[in-house]
């Protein structure tokens, strides 16, 4: 391990790789390339080693394999990255901007003595300093940080960077728990999973999402039909869900799923810092509102000024004429 290597805690979820895990590893390949140092994921759990082989973004991939890491526990989690950052000397490690990251970053910098960094959108090297762009208010306004010091604990948004998931040529290491576990102060119980029936819109490649713009509930059928024409699901922005129109495994945002679909299609969204964090990581985004000054459009790749009541039943003539 050299000081310019940039670490990556690696999160899974529900058995598989987190994405949150692959896009660290894209932002720390990044990294490397300006630090000269190599990408380490660290992945901490009790057959961590079985997904490993996913990993090999990294240059290394540490496995550290204890039965007491079966199910996500801070304390335990603290106590033994303390311990492999410490013996690793990374010049970075990147935590998702997760509920795991936020319960484990700002302890472990407590801990380290070490900077650490919120809301991280963008880390570049500048001299002897790390160069980070942040978001505050929610991802209202974007800073500028400078971060001297190793090692800097960046807490990474979703979407910030692009998904690395190319095999390389890993080496997989595989240790116990460096320190002594025990049952912490706070201890996994269940996992609460999505209404039974109810479509995952995380793995959808396209998604129709409604906001206020839609009006009234019953014009929620029209943008169904366009999402059942474009073989997609709909999705939601918050006040949706809010007004119970839609259930919460349908809310797209900080406060609900990140998704990342082929197609994105924000009908009467505004695109407020809380609904991009969930959606920025689209391939295409599509927005329709009427209002041209509306931040969706900052994040689109194509916009339309217009009315989505007028657009999306000829909209959906249109695609059926096509098909046939
Ligand atoms: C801690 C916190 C967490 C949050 N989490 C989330 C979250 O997870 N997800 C989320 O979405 N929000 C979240 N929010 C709320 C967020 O700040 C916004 O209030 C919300 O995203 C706005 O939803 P909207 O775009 O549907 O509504 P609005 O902001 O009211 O926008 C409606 C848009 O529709 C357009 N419009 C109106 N009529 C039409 C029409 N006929 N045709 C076309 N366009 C039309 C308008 O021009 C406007 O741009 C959160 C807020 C906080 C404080």
């Amino acid at each position: 391990m050299s000081a310019q290597d940039i670490l990556v805690v690696a999160e899974t979820n529900q058995d598989a790789p987190a994405d949150i895990t692959f896009e660290l590893l894209g932002g720390a390949r990044e990294l490397a390339g300006a630090t000269g140092g190599q990408v380490v994921a660290v992945l901490l759990g009790s057959d961590g080693v079985k997904h490993a082989a996913a990993l090999s973004a990294a240059d290394r991939i540490l496995v550290i394999d204890d039965p007491q890491l079966a199910a996500f526990s801070p304390d335990a989690y603290v106590a033994v990255l303390e311990h492999v950052i410490s013996a690793e000397g990374p010049r970075a490690v990147l935590v998702g901007c997760t509920t795991i990251g936020y319960d484990v970053a700002p302890t472990l910098a407590a801990k380290l003595n070490a900077p650490v960094v919120n809301g991280c959108k963008a880390v570049a090297v500048e001299g002897d300093a790390l160069k980070v762009t942040c978001g505050l208010c929610g991802g209202k306004i974007l800073a500028d940080v400078a971060v001297a010091g190793s090692p800097a604990i960046l807490m990474t948004l979703p979407g910030s960077f692009r998904p690395s998931e190319a095999a390389g040529q890993a080496q997989v290491e595989t240790k116990a728990s460096p320190v002594p576990l025990q049952p912490g102060a706070v201890t996994f119980e269940q996992m609460i999973m999505p209404e039974a029936g109810d479509v995952d819109i995380m793995q959808q490649d396209v998604l129709v999402a409604i906001g206020r713009g839609i009006q009234q509930e019953g014009n929620i059928e029209m943008a169904q039909e366009l999402a059942e024409t474009l073989g997609g699901e709909l999705a939601a922005s918050r006040p949706i869900v809010d007004q119970g129109w839609l259930p919460t495994t349908r809310q797209v945002g900080k406060s609900g799923m990140i998704v990342k679909p082929k197609l994105y299609l924000a009908l009467g969204i505004s695109g407020a810092p809380e609904h991009q964090e969930g959606m920025s990581g689209s391939d295409v985004i599509i927005a329709v509102n009427t209002d041209p000054s509306a931040p969706i459009f900052d994040v689109a790749h194509y916009g339309v000024e217009m009315d989505l009541l007028d657009l999306v039943e000829p909209l959906v003539e249109a695609i059926n004429a096509k098909k046939g």
